[in-house]
């Protein structure tokens, strides 16, 4: 009985621990079904909402990576929705701007590319950012291996890097002249680029070179006509210098001087009227007056006017003309005067007792005429020079002073009828001199 006493409060006890426990623990239960619940239903709501922000920060992504069409798609309610649709109207605009900008760009590209003249972007170091067409071309190089390349290094000119200094530091525009390899002369212009981004300096280069170059032949004519009058002019000066020093009274002597005069006074008449025919040539002055000719007649005739001076020298002119020569529409005057050059030249550089052949002879479309002498001949290094204005080969071989017009001549009255003169010769075994021209003007 005590031990009952003893017992029945720990049983009360233990039922009543038991049933709290319980009772917590159908408490503890409630709230994690009512955690469970809530966590599920927050999934529910939030896996869709990540999902968009992710694809709205992969398009983003995309964009700013340069991939314009790249778009979030998501069309579905809410801000969510809103945020998608401004995000793909800012990356449409992005787009639209994007092409116009590549679009101005290739534009600008294709336009510096189709520039002649070499064009050059510096960097702020003066390094190369842009290398047009012309350019690279100028340079051999291409664009990539000119790029990063410091203009130091691509034109070392001191004058060229003064420049690009002064039109970086202070916006000046500088204009400079440069001789490159080769002979070839280029205007440089450097100029400062504002609001051009990487592009801090641009260089232009202009080549100069046919300017200079027409300058060059425009002092050496004025010096070659100066040089061919003084001389005629200095024998008449003497010759009258010695007449009146007292030959006047000696008739033989008087005469022999007076005979030295009127040669020198047929040179410069000479003289003055190739410069006359040449300059009215070459002005495009004198239009040709073409008229159907009969070529084998037209050489005739100039045979016949120079024997005189070719039988004086013993000169045995002979003539080929096969009669396939034929007709052709040229202006006979100019053509008779290129003939009559050729063979007062055959006749001048070839010592007595040798022959002069001329000859003429056709296809259906072109006539050929020929000037072949078996005279002193030219060398390999004067044959390329002989056709320039003024250009004598060395003349203490030759006894007769030229003013090295007469092959200038020839060559622009051919080529105004589309043809073409050539020379072969080599020292000592004669030269031919052939003309090829069309029967009918082009
Ligand atoms: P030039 O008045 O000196 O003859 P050209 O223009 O007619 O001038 O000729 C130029 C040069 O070409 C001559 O000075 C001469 O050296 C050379 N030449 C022209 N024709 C002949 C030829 N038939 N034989 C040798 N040399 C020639």
């Amino acid at each position: 009985m005590n031990r009952l006493w003893v017992l029945l409060p720990a049983a009360v006890i233990a039922l009543g621990l038991a049933s709290a426990v319980a009772a917590l623990q159908s408490a503890l239960a409630g709230v994690v079904v009512a955690v469970v619940g809530g966590v599920a239903v927050a999934a529910l709501v939030l896996v869709p909402v990540f999902r968009t922000t992710r694809t709205i920060g992969i398009a983003a992504h995309q964009l700013a990576a340069g991939d314009y069409a790249a778009r979030a798609g998501y069309s579905g309610p809410g801000e969510l929705g809103e945020l998608s649709e401004a995000f793909d109207a800012m990356a449409q605009r992005v787009q639209v701007q994007m092409a116009a900008a590549s679009e101005g760009r290739n534009r600008l590209m294709a336009a510096l590319d189709s520039s002649v003249d070499p064009v050059i972007a510096l960097d702020s170091e003066a390094r190369v950012v842009f290398a047009n067409l012309a350019a690279q071309h100028l340079f051999e190089r291409d664009a990539k291996t000119i790029a990063g390349d410091s203009i130091a290094w691509l034109l070392p000119d001191e004058q060229v890097i003064d420049a690009v200094r002064s039109s970086r530091e202070s916006g000046t525009q500088t204009r400079i002249d440069i001789e490159q390899p080769g002979r070839r002369f280029f205007q440089v212009v450097t100029s400062s680029i504002t609001a051009g981004g990487e592009w801090a300096v641009l260089v232009v280069l202009h080549d100069v070179s046919d300017v200079r170059r027409t300058e060059q032949i425009r002092r050496d004519f004025v010096a070659n006509v100066s040089h061919e009058l003084r001389t005629p002019l200095a024998g008449i000066k003497a010759v009258i210098e010695t007449l009146a020093e007292g030959a006047l009274d000696d008739r033989k002597a008087a005469m022999d001087f007076l005979n030295r005069a009127d040669s020198e006074v047929d040179r410069l008449i000479l003289l003055v009227e190739e410069l006359l025919d040449l300059s009215r040539i070459e002005s495009g002055g004198v239009p040709l007056e073409r008229r159907e000719t009969d070529i084998d007649a037209l050489v005739r005739e100039v045979a016949d006017r120079l024997r005189p001076q070719a039988e004086r020298k013993r000169l045995d002119l002979v003539l080929e003309l096969p009669g396939s020569a034929g007709t052709a529409t040229i202006d006979s005057a100019r053509i008779e005067r290129a003939l009559l050059n050729l063979v007062l030249n055959a006749i001048k550089f070839t010592p007595d007792g040798g022959a002069i052949t001329m000859s003429a002879e056709g296809t259906r479309s072109t006539i050929v005429l020929k000037v072949r002498d078996t005279g002193i001949g030219i060398d390999s290094a004067a044959l390329p020079r002989i056709f320039e204005r003024f250009y004598k080969a060395d003349l203490s071989r030759a006894g007769g002073a030229g003013s090295g017009i007469g092959l200038a001549i020839v060559k622009h009255a051919i080529e105004a009828h589309g043809g073409s003169v050539r020379a072969e010769s080599a020292l000592g075994a004669g030269s031919t001199f052939t003309i090829t021209l069309p029967r009918l003007p082009a």
